[in-house]
Parts: C-alpha cells; sequence; structure tokens
C-alpha cells in the first residue's frame, strides 16, 4: 500500500535520538530548549513553546487566549476534531464558519456575514482558529482585520503547513495572529512522533503558556505569591497539565527540521507532477491563493460526479483496494456524533459538506518516488475511465 503519508527518518535522525538515550537527561534538558529555538528560526517568531501535540499546543493557547466557560470559538468545519475540541476543554462553545470552495479554508466573506449577525445578537466568538488546510495558507489579512473590527483573538492551526509561506513571511510569524500552532505526527511534515508547538510574538501569552505546559507551576520568583522558602521552592500559581515534550523527541525535532526545506520542495516537485498528470481528468486540482507556498501536506482532490460513472465511494475504495492508500481530510466536525448532539445538522455547512461529498486525499509525502507517484496516477486514471 502507498499511504498518503509517511514519514522519512534517516541515520542522523536516529544518531540524533540514540545520542539523546545516552545522555543525562531524557526530559527536561538541552533538547527542548534547543528544538524551540530552530522553531523560532524557522517561523521567524518570538516565542516556541515545544509540547506533547498539537492538540495540546491548541488547549494551552485557548486558555491563554482566555477562553472559558460562556465563551464562543469559531473554527472551518473542515479540519480535524482537535481544532474545535480545544475550546470546549475550556468550556467555551464551539460554533463553525463555512469553507471558501476554492482554498477548502474558512471563507473571510462568510465569517463576516457571521459576525454581523453575532454582534446584533451579542454573541461573538472570543477565539477564531483559522487552519491552513493541506498546508494552503487562509486568507489571514482579511481575517486580522475582522479581528480587529469585532475584537476576537486568532489562533493559526498550521499543523499541515509548516514550511510555508503567507505573502512574504513564513507561516508561523504571527504577523496576523495571536498563537500559531504546529503538529509533528508522524504523516505531518516534519515529525518528532508525537509532538506539537504554539508559537508567538506576545511574551505574557508565551509565559502563560509555559505555565499551562507544566502544571501551572513556576519557579521564578517574579511570578511567586510568597517570598522562596529555599533552593527547593516552587509555587503552583494556575492549574496546568503535563504537556512536555521528551528529549528524544526534541532531538528528532531538530535533525528532521533541518532538512525542512528539502522535504517541503520535494512535495512541491511531486505537486507540480500531480498537476501535469491529472490534468484533463475529471477531477478539479488544488488551487493556491496568489503569494502563498503551501507546506503541502495534503494533495486533495475533488472528483467531478456528474462526468463519471463511479461514486465518491466506489472510487475511493477502488484506489484502496488497488494499493493507493487514499484518505479523507476531513469529516465535516459538525457531522460527529458529538457534535450532532450539541445541535449541528447536516445542511449547517452545505460547502463543507460539498467538499466532503467529493474530495479524496491522494497520496502525498517528501519520500515519495516517482515510480510510486506514476503508480498513484495510472490507477487513478484507469479507475475513473472504467
Ligand atoms: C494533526 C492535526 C491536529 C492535531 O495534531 P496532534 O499533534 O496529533 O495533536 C490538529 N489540527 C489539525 C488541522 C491537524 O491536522
Amino acid at each position: 500500500m502507498i499511504p498518503y503519508g509517511k514519514q522519512e527518518i534517516n541515520q542522523a535522525d536516529i544518531d540524533a535520538v540514540v545520542d539523546v538515550l545516552k545522555s543525562d537527561f531524557l526530559t527536561q534538558g538541552p533538547q527542548v530548549p534547543a528544538f524551540e529555538r530552530a522553531l523560532m528560526g524557522v517561523a521567524d517568531a518570538s516565542y516556541a513553546l515545544a509540547v506533547n501535540s498539537a492538540t495540546s499546543a491548541l488547549h494551552i493557547a485557548c486558555l491563554a487566549l482566555g477562553l472559558g466557560e460562556g465563551d464562543r470559538l469559531w473554527t472551518t468545519p473542515i479540519t480535524f476534531v482537535a481544532s474545535a475540541n480545544c475550546g470546549l476543554y475550556c468550556g467555551a462553545s464551539i460554533d463553525f464558519v463555512d469553507i471558501d470552495p476554492a482554498t477548502y479554508n474558512l471563507c473571510p466573506q462568510a465569517l463576516e456575514q457571521k459576525l454581523i449577525v453575532a454582534k446584533r445578537q451579542k454573541c461573538l466568538p472570543k477565539v477564531l482558529v483559522a487552519v491552513h488546510l493541506c498546508g494552503q495558507p487562509c486568507d489571514m489579512k482579511a481575517i486580522h482585520a475582522l479581528s480587529l473590527e469585532y475584537g476576537f483573538k486568532v489562533i493559526e492551526d498550521a499543523s499541515h503547513a509548516i514550511g510555508g509561506r503567507y505573502l512574504d513571511q513564513p507561516i508561523g510569524a504571527c504577523e496576523y495572529s495571536d498563537i500559531t500552532v504546529f503538529s509533528f505526527h508522524p504523516v505531518k511534515i516534519v515529525t518528532t512522533a508525537e509532538g506539537g508547538a504554539a508559537l508567538t510574538n506576545n511574551k505574557k501569552l508565551a509565559d502563560k503558556m509555559v505555565l499551562y505546559r507544566n502544571h501551572g507551576i513556576t519557579r521564578d520568583e517574579a511570578y511567586m505569591e510568597n517570598a522562596s522558602h529555599g533552593g527547593w521552592y516552587y509555587e503552583q500559581i494556575d492549574l496546568g497539565f503535563n504537556y512536555r515534550m521528551t528529549e528524544l523527541q526534541a532531538a528528532l525535532g531538530v535533525s528532521q527540521l533541518s532538512r525542512l526545506n528539502e522535504f517541503v520542495a520535494a512535495r512541491h516537485k511531486l505537486a507540480e507532477r500531480y498537476c501535469k498528470r491529472l490534468a484533463g481528468l475529471p477531477l478539479t486540482l488544488p488551487y493556491q491563493l496568489p503569494n502563498t507556498y503551501s507546506g503541502l501536506h495534503l494533495f486533495v482532490i475533488r472528483l467531478h460526479l456528474d462526468e463519471i460513472s463511479k461514486s465518491h465511494k466506489e472510487v475511493f475504495d477502488a484506489l484502496r483496494e488497488a494499493g493507493i492508500g487514499v484518505n479523507l481530510h476531513y469529516i465535516p466536525v459538525h457531522l460527529q456524533p458529538y457534535y450532532q448532539k450539541m445541535g449541528f445538522k447536516l445542511d449547517d455547512y452545505p460547502k463543507a459538506e460539498a467538499y466532503y461529498a467529493n474530495s479524496i486525499s491522494i497520496p502525498m509525502f517528501h519520500g515519495m518516488t516517482y515510480g510510486q507517484q506514476d503508480e498513484v496516477i495510472s490507477k487513478l486514471k484507469a479507475i475513473l475511465k472504467g
């Protein structure tokens, strides 16, 4: 089976992890800060906090922004459930903004329409999670302008987008957002096995997230309520979690990150080849927003079902049977049973549902050979014809 996504681990990655195993620190040593410095360099942000998953990063990002009971978090329905669940962890309620049918990202016009109504009804969101689906950046300038007008905070869920660029800045620079989150799950662009990070240019937000990552405990006297009792002293000044990344993970991250540009460039070569060789077939190829560079985590095609004799499911199943590990990103979050119980219904977000009805993620990973890619292409062509 050719998977839809896969990590690439080389000898340098293995050596980096083995070196940590032989060192004094398996956790809370020098590798995590080194990984964080490397992330700041890649993303051009002032602060980076490595954590044990992007889900944890989203959670502490929401907490740092003050999201709580009675507040609202808005996001896109076409994302992994974690982009919405983070709001629920904080006791907030969730709502969705339908997608732009060209980019598949949250649509700024739909957002504005929804904000106008919400303002009238006094139910504006506190936090918006903008997801760069497949690595394609959201229209961050438009979202940022609306955030200033309507007074909400913005988290970029850049789980798909490390190594990409928006206008003249790397994803993660947080020019148009408060916090950006990366994921280092093995299917993503850079991996630490499990892992994530939160980046920001705001020291107060960074300080809060440092606290939430580690039980709400501080050893910094500047933040303590009482005078120190001695060298052993620390204070818990808030309720936090154990969301720390290990040294093994961080060492792998440093090693992987040194090849980030290579990884993304390889993905772009594969995307170009797909676009050339799939042109003319009854499907829509990915669109790219002008002046942006995708991290290309995923390559999504949309079938023109009125031009082929098979259903969406039949094409998907035939590809899987032919050894092509296709997937579908994502089932709209509002259609998940857990969200349906909150009152979301079919037809709530028609563009997201239309996307779900004909999309397929075909294999895209930087280690894919042209031979493997040609197999994907020929199988897909045969299945669409048959
Ligand atoms: C993978 C992913 C997450 C969660 O990442 P983890 O590191 O697995 O917690 C969140 N949002 C999006 C869009 C993702 O693709």
